[in-house]
């Protein structure tokens, strides 16, 4: 309560915003107040000298100098001088505050001071007292004071002005003093006034503390807008921004990004909480190491800096030092991509993306942490974006083809099946091979638009070719992990199957061991979506990855397809020759056929041949080629498809 009223009074300490707030509300009142007076005193010394002239009273021009000339003038001095300061103050000319308050009084107390002045002298000849009024008004209510400030100065005033009156001789009665009425009415002057006063005050004080809350609130949301939530750095919002001030300076300028390699391992073997306390430890070492520089968090474990060239792989290597002493017994290992800002490149995005496809290409290579973004990586980065912008003209231009490689039955040496791989035949780069489109359509979410395409073409092939009479084999598809996230590729390949009147046994499906590794239910179920659907399922690459084991036990294939790099010591490690054995020999224990990839000499065929191996591919057979190749080599007899194969699969 008690602190309401001191409130309500003016004696708690306001805020310096809620006092700026004041100050710049009382330049403004000073602006109305000194135009007014300016104009209205200048009227008042036209209106004296018209009746100077009028009445020819030059020859008391003395006496009306210093009775009003004099007046008019002081007032309009100190309104000039008013309007100069609050204009500049207001336009942000001047900030001399002191100065303000000062001027302020100044003006304040001459209008009042020539309100009674003339109250006086109107009182004296039986008139009104509207001039101190009106002046009291001004100087009070337009310019707003504490409540307490108002009540002393117009205290003084009101005495002041109602000692005078009282000692005055009144013209109609010549009696000395006032009169009750004129008391009450000057009472309730001033009750009005200190009433106005308060309002006024607290009302602007009102206006003022929400006003105060509404800048926090901006303050706090600008803030959280260019602020990294976990970090507390800054965020990419704030990077693009403040790298896009710089414009022409950005030339020659360093666009670093930053990657944790690993630290998904990290989180598992750690949790979600203590990899979240890494990267704020992460973080604030980026920010220390480069300090000066534009420092912001990417996203997950990955950060960008704009620095300058000098010192900035010494900075590298110091930052990677640091990290490696967070790390606790997982190899944390730093990489960082840099592009170079050219001269007349403004974006800010892609000088980011370009120095991340630097930082990516050091993916794997243990030996090296810093790669410039160069000519090689531009060529590359070129044709990933190509990739990815031209991938549904590439599909609807029919440039996706299907080529077929033969997989051999080791038992009568003739062809039992095709694997089918994508290639892009291009108009500008010519004939891309899997290895330059698929790993940019996985990154980029994409891959289900070029399998769904191969599985087009497949069916397509399948049926001219039992159209042509060519006695058809299967035909293996390769699906990748993120095919069965993006699509329901199964219900797509059912779709196609049933329309060309393919034979499902006529499909296989080949799902690589790595797509396997981290998929979880996902795979589970489509793996027995396929089964139920009547295709074969294969699995692809195995032992090209570390959980090959694991993959065996978990799920269930037709066909073991064992990966080329088996063969890489064929001749030279004999321990090559036990490994595939036992390989060929485990996929019979768990019910499976094997097929071997890769297969490049004759030591090889009959090496598998001796061991069981039950399918064999590789360019010893056949690399892969187009439909139409494929067609002419089986009429021409150069590939011999296994005689009793219908039979046997029908
Ligand atoms: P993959 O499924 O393991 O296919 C076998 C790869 O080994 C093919 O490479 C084939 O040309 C190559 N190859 C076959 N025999 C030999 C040999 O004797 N020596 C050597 N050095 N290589 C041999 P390609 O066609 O470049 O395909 C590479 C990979 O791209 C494929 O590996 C597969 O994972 C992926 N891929 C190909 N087509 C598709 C597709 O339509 N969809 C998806 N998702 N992936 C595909
Ligand atoms: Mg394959
Ligand atoms: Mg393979």
């Amino acid at each position: 309560m008690l602190k309401k009223i001191r409130e309500a009074v003016g004696l708690n300490k306001n805020s310096p915003y809620i006092r700026e707030f004041f100050f710049h509300e009382n330049m403004k009142a000073s602006i109305y107040m000194s135009v007014i007076i300016i104009v209205l005193e200048l009227w008042m010394i036209l209106r004296t000298t018209k009746i100077i002239i009028r009445d020819r009273l030059w020859d008391n021009f003395g006496y009306y100098f210093e009775r009003y000339y004099s007046n008019y003038l002081l007032l309009i001095i100190t309104a000039i001088v008013m309007l100069v300061f609050s204009s500049l103050y207001l336009r942000d000319k001047l900030k001399a505050r002191q100065t303000g308050r000062f001027l302020l009084l100044s003006f304040s107390f001459v209008c009042l001071c020539f309100g009674i002045k003339v109250a006086i002298n109107d009182y004296g000849k039986g008139e009104q007292i509207l001039v101190f009024a009106t002046m009291t008004l001004y100087a009070l209510c337009l310019i707003t004071w504490r409540p307490i400030i108002s009540f002393a100065i117009s205290s003084v005033t009101f005495l002041y002005l109602y000692i005078r009156m009282d000692s005055m001789v009144a013209v109609n009665t010549g009696e000395v003093g006032t009169t009750d009425a004129t008391k009450i009415n000057f009472f309730i002057l001033w009750i009005s006034i200190m009433m106005v006063c308060v309002s006024s005050y607290n009302n602007t004080r009102a206006q003022a503390i929400k006003d105060e809350n509404l800048v926090r609130v901006n303050r706090h949301l600008k803030r959280i807008s260019v602020t990294d939530e976990l970090t507390g750095i800054h965020n990419m919002v704030y990077f693009r921004q403040e790298a896009a001030k710089d414009g022409a300076e950005l030339a020659g300028k360093l666009f670093l990004f930053l990657d944790l390699e690993n630290f998904k391992s990290y989180n598992e073997k750690y949790g979600f909480h203590d990899g979240n306390e890494l990267l704020k430890k992460v973080a604030e070492a980026v920010t220390e190491t480069f300090q000066g520089s534009l420092v912001a968090r990417y996203s997950d474990d990955h950060f960008v800096v704009l620095t300058d060239e000098n010192g900035c792989t010494e900075a590298v290597n110091k930052l990677a030092g640091r990290i490696d002493e967070l790390r606790r017994d997982i190899q944390l290992q730093l990489k960082c991509g840099a592009y170079r800002q050219k001269e007349g490149e403004s974006d800010v995005s892609v000088a980011c993306d370009r120095a991340r496809f630097a930082c990516n290409s050091l993916k794997k290579h243990y030996d090296r942490n810093f790669r410039m973004y160069d000519k090689s990586l531009e060529d590359s980065f070129t044709l990933k974006n190509y990739i990815v912008n031209n991938i549904d003209n590439a599909i609807a231009n029919g440039y996706i083809k299907a080529y077929y490689q033969p997989l051999i039955s080791s038992e009568d040496g003739c062809v039992c099946g095709f694997e089918a791989l994508a290639r892009w035949q291009d108009p500008y780069y010519g004939l891309l091979s899997p290895a330059m489109f698929i790993g940019t359509l996985e990154e980029c979410r994409q891959i289900h638009k070029l399998d769904l395409c191969m599985i087009d073409n497949v069916c397509s092939d399948f049926v001219n070719a039992r159209n042509e009479g060519i006695p058809v084999v299967p035909v293996s598809l390769n699906f990748s992990r993120l095919d069965f996230e993006l699509c329901d590729v199964v219900s797509a390949l059912n779709e196609r199957t049933e329309k060309f009147g393919i034979p499902r046994n006529f499909i296989d499906v080949e799902i690589t061991e790595s797509a396997l590794a981290d998929s979880g239910d996902v795979l589970l179920d489509v793996i027995s979506r396929l089964r139920v659907g009547g295709y074969n399922i294969w699995l692809d690459d195995f032992g090209s990855g570390y959980s090959s084991l694991n993959v065996l036990k978990d799920y269930s294939f037709d066909v073991m397809k064992i990966d080329m790099q088996f063969l890489k010591g064929f001749g030279s490690n004999e321990k090559t020759y036990t490994i595939l054995e036992s390989v060929v020999k485990l996929s019979g224990l768990l019910g499976m056929s094997s097929l071997t990839e890769g297969i490049e000499t004759d030591e090889q065929l009959s090496f598998l041949r001796s061991i069981g191996c039950n399918k064999l591919q590789g360019y010893l057979f056949g690399k892969p080629v187009p439909y139409e190749k494929i067609i002419e080599l089986i009429k021409s007899g150069e590939l011999k498809i296994t005689p009793e194969y219908e039979s046997k699969r029908r």
